[in-house]
C-alpha cells in the first residue's frame, strides 16, 4: 500500500484529510449502525493509526452513534468520514470511499455479515466474520 499520498475528503470538498502512514487493514462492514450512518448496504473502512490522520481543510461534525462510538461526517454534504470506538485506543477508521484513491485499498475481510441485508450476496471469496473484528 502506498502510504506517501493518502488523501481524501467529502463530496463537496469542504472537508479534506491526509493519512501519513499505511492503513493497518481494510474491511467492509455490514453492521446496522454503519448501514444507517451511511444509508448504504455495505460500508468500506480502512483502519489507521489515529496519529497518522490529520484534517487539512474544514471541520467535520461529530455524532455519537453509540455510547462508545463517535462518527464524523461533513456537516455540509453529509459524507461519512471517520469512526472511532473507545476500545480502539489510538486507532481510527476512515471510510474507504472518501479516499481520493479508494481502489488502492481493497478489503481483505467482510465484518458483521450476520447483519447483512437479505438482498446482499458477496461473491468475492474473502473471509467473512459474522460479527465485528477483534478489538485491538
Ligand atoms: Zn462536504
Ligand atoms: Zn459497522
Amino acid at each position: 500500500m502506498d502510504a506517501a499520498s493518502i488523501t481524501g475528503g467529502c463530496a463537496c470538498g469542504a472537508v479534506r484529510y491526509r493519512i501519513a502512514g499505511a492503513p493497518l487493514v481494510s474491511v467492509t462492514c455490514q453492521c446496522g449502525s454503519c448501514r444507517r450512518a451511511a444509508a448504504a448496504p455495505i460500508v468500506a473502512w480502512i483502519h489507521v493509526e489515529e496519529s497518522d490522520f490529520a484534517i487539512t481543510a474544514g471541520a467535520p461534525v461529530a455524532h455519537a452513534s453509540s455510547p462508545d462510538v463517535t462518527r464524523t461526517f461533513c456537516g455540509r454534504c453529509g459524507t461519512p468520514l471517520t469512526y472511532r470506538k473507545v476500545g480502539y485506543a489510538a486507532k481510527l477508521d476512515v471510510t474507504t470511499c472518501s479516499l481520493d484513491a479508494p481502489d488502492a485499498f481493497p478489503p481483505i475481510v467482510h465484518v458483521w455479515t450476520s447483519h447483512a441485508l437479505g438482498w446482499v450476496a458477496l461473491a468475492d471469496g474473502l473471509p467473512c466474520l459474522p460479527e465485528g473484528p477483534p478489538e485491538d
